[in-house]
């Protein structure tokens, strides 16, 4: 994907129907972000949009950033980044696997130049930082997830097409919560924002909130915390029935770290009744759907 102008980025919104919707008298919509581009799939183009825009302008020929063996992250930064002629570097939290993942193969394909740095040293800025001093000189950090102001000014574009749908409610899953940082800044529907964190006890939502939207929270989100499934990456049999049920009914395909958990926290929180009658509420479909290759054959339906 060459750098297109992010105002002239559209993506599918979709209704979707079943018994248990129409029962409740409730309209959903998902966001199919997944649909944009198969690589740099779903939030990820929005949250590096400004962070690679950044890099052209200033003639800054290589990216460098962060993530584990699965980031979705670091493909679609391998991917932006190569077709825009720009070099790109991952630094991958552990030491090298024997097996690689299909991800690191997937962002050394894209020409990422990968380094790998012990789990202790990963979290450490100052390590990091002199690390790239020494190596690089003209390049662009990128923090992981596109955790970073930057990356929710990219992420707060999502909204642009979805207001024009008067939602009641906006769901999403959460990681770094760039992304629900991005969608609260651009609610010119007063929506309520909800948030299903992947991660087992994201605590300090608030605190992140604050640092991406530089101190102002504009309407606080709601957050579930009880679909995690055991935490980053972890599931189950309920959640895999879930997504291939889900996939059988609507033909939309999710992954099991990220959309699956969230589609699974919507479908109970509309047979829970959190949902009034009239309500319409858009599901972003944020991708991920390179995740999957990493279960085991003949999980999924699709
Ligand atoms: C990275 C990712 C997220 C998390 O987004 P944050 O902005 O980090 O909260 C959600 N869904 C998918 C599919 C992702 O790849």
């Amino acid at each position: 994907m060459i750098h297109t102008d992010i105002n002239n980025i559209e993506f599918e919104i979709q209704q979707i129907y079943s018994d248990a919707i129409e029962k409740k008298g409730i309209h959903i919509f998902v966001g199919r972000l997944d649909k944009i581009n198969s690589i740099v799939s779903g939030n990820k183009f929005f949250k590096l949009y400004y962070f690679i825009t950044h890099a052209l302008k200033n003639n800054i020929k290589t990216i460098i950033t962060k993530g584990g063996y699965y980031s979705n992250h670091l493909i679609a930064t391998a991917y932006y980044t190569k077709t825009n002629k720009l070099k790109s570097v991952g630094i991958i939290r552990g030491e090298k696997p024997k097996i690689l993942s299909n991800t690191l193969r997937e962002c050394i394909h894209h020409g990422m130049k990968l380094i790998y740095i012990s789990r202790d040293d990963y979290n450490n800025e100052i390590i990091i930082q002199s690390l790239l001093k020494n190596d690089f000189d003209n390049f662009e950090f990128i923090p992981e997830g596109g955790f970073h102001p930057t990356g929710a000014e990219g992420a707060s574009l999502i909204m642009k097409s979805i207001n024009e749908y008067n939602p009641t409610h906006v769901i999403t899953a959460i990681g770094t919560a760039t992304t629900l940082a991005g969608l609260i800044q651009n609610n010119s529907n007063q929506a309520e924002i909800i948030g299903i964190p992947v991660l087992k006890g994201l605590n300090d939502i608030n605190e992140r909130l604050s640092y991406l939207n530089n101190q102002s929270i504009p309407i606080s989100p709601t957050i579930f915390h009880n679909y995690h499934f055991g935490g980053y990456a972890k599931y189950d049999e309920t959640l895999i029935k879930s997504m291939n049920d889900f996939y059988t009914l609507h033909k939309i395909p999710t992954d099991f770290v990220y959309t699956g958990k969230m589609f699974f926290g919507l479908q109970d929180l509309i047979k829970t009744d959190y949902f009034h009658k009239g309500s319409r509420i858009i599901a972003i479909h944020t991708g991920g759907l390179q995740g999957n290759q990493s279960l085991p054959i003949n999980t999924l339906v699709f």
